[in-house]
C-alpha cells in the first residue's frame, strides 16, 4: 500500500479552527471564513456570519432560527447523513453525532487518509437526534467535556421518573427545571412524553422558539405552554422548563412554591447542584461520559486521536495507556455555552 499522508499534514490546527487545506474549508470555526462545514447548532460550534456553510438541513434550520437569516450563511447547502460529496479532492461525507437534532460528525477522506471531527456527541439514546455511529478513520478528533472518571450518567429514563416522582409526590408545587434551550429542553419534553407526562408542558420564552424548530422538522413535542402566559394556579403541579439562568431568579420566584430542578451533566457534581439552588439534580447530559469517550476512542480504531475541549489531559492520559496517541488541541472558544460550559466559580 502507498503510504498515506498524516493527518496533521492537511487537517490543520489555526486560530480560526481545524482547516481542511485541501478542501479550503474550516470545521466550526471561531471566526468568520468563506466556507464553514457546522457539525450542529450550539453557538460554541456554530457562529454567524460565515459566507458559505454546509451542514445538516437541521442544523441549517437551527441556525438560521437562531441567527435570522442571512447572518447563518450567505449561502447555505445541506447535506444528509451518509450523502458524499467532494470538496477540492476532498470527500466529505456526514454521519449522525447524536448530541442534538441534526448534529452531525464530519467525515473526510484525502489520499487514503480519514479523519473524523465529531463535534459534540454521546452514545446514549436520545429520541429527538439520530444515533451516534461509529466510523473507522486514521485520526479522530474528540470533545472532552467529562472526561473524567467520575462522570458516569445515569439512564435518562430514570433520571426522568425521579422528576416525576417528585411532581406526584407534590402535586401543588411548580417544578421548574433548568436546561439548554437547543437540545436538552426538547429531549427532556419528548423524554416526558415516553414516560407518560400527557399534560401540557410550560416554557420559558427563551425555549419557544427552537421548540417550534423541532416541530417543523418531524419532533413531535406534544402540548406546549408559554409559562409568563399562564394563571398562576394553572401553574400548580406543572412542569416548567427555563434556561439554567432564569430558575434561581425572580422569574421562578412568581411561580406556585417552585421545586428547582436542572437537567445537566455536571449534576453529578453534588456541590454544582448546591451552588445553583437546585434542589432536584438530574444528571442528563448532551455529551458523552467517560465511559463513552474511551469506548467511542477504541472503536473508531484511530492511532491518533485529537482532543478538542474539556479535560483534555485526563483523556490523552487515559489513551496513552491504551495505546493511542492524545493530543491537546488546545482550540479556544469551545464549551463557552450550552451543556459544556463550566460556570467560573468551579474553576478553582
Ligand atoms: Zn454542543
Ligand atoms: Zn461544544
Amino acid at each position: 500500500m502507498l503510504s498515506m499522508p498524516a493527518p496533521s499534514t492537511w487537517l490543520k490546527i489555526t486560530p480560526a479552527g481545524l482547516f481542511c487545506e485541501p478542501g479550503g474549508f474550516f470545521v466550526d470555526p471561531t471566526r468568520v471564513v468563506d466556507r464553514a462545514v457546522i457539525s450542529h447548532g450550539h453557538s460554541d460550534h456554530a457562529r454567524p456570519g460565515h459566507q458559505h456553510v454546509l451542514a445538516t438541513r437541521e442544523t441549517l434550520a437551527i441556525m438560521t432560527a437562531r441567527m435570522g437569516e442571512g447572518r447563518s450563511g450567505v449561502t447555505q447547502q445541506a447535506l444528509a447523513y451518509g450523502e458524499p460529496m467532494t470538496i477540492g479532492g476532498v470527500r466529505v461525507w456526514l454521519r449522525p453525532a447524536g448530541h442534538v437534532l441534526g448534529s452531525a460528525q464530519i467525515c473526510m477522506e484525502w489520499q487514503g487518509s480519514r479523519a473524523v471531527v465529531s463535534g459534540d456527541y454521546k452514545r446514549h439514546a436520545d429520541p429527538t437526534a439520530a444515533g451516534f455511529e461509529v466510523e473507522p478513520c486514521d485520526v479522530f478528533v474528540t470533545e472532552a467535556t467529562f472526561a473524567l472518571p467520575v462522570f458516569r450518567h445515569p439512564p435518562a429514563e430514570a433520571e426522568i421518573a425521579k422528576l416525576l416522582r417528585s411532581a406526584a409526590l407534590f402535586p401543588e408545587r411548580t417544578h421548574v427545571v433548568g436546561c439548554y434551550s437547543l437540545g436538552k429542553c426538547q429531549r427532556l419534553i419528548a423524554m416526558l412524553r415516553r414516560a407518560g407526562w400527557d399534560r401540557p408542558v410550560h416554557l420559558h420564552g427563551a425555549h419557544v422558539a427552537l421548540c417550534e424548530v423541532y416541530e417543523t422538522l418531524g419532533i413531535p413535542l406534544g402540548v406546549l405552554r408559554t409559562a409568563t402566559a399562564a394563571r398562576k394556579d394553572e401553574l400548580k403541579g406543572a412542569i416548567v422548563l427555563a434556561p439554567p439562568s432564569a430558575v434561581a431568579d425572580r422569574w421562578a420566584r412568581r411561580l406556585a412554591e417552585p421545586v428547582v430542578a436542572a437537567a445537566s451533566g455536571w449534576m453529578r457534581v453534588r456541590q454544582r447542584a448546591k451552588q445553583g439552588g437546585v434542589e432536584l439534580p438530574l444528571i442528563i447530559s448532551d455529551h458523552a461520559d467517560w465511559d463513552e469517550l474511551l469506548t467511542t476512542c477504541e472503536q473508531v480504531q484511530a492511532p491518533e486521536i485529537w482532543v478538542t475541549h474539556g479535560s483534555e489531559d485526563a483523556l490523552v492520559h487515559a489513551l496513552g495507556l491504551r495505546g493511542i496517541r492524545g493530543r491537546a488541541l488546545h482550540l479556544v472558544g469551545r464549551g463557552e455555552e450550552e451543556d459544556a460550559a463550566a460556570p467560573a466559580e468551579d474553576a478553582a
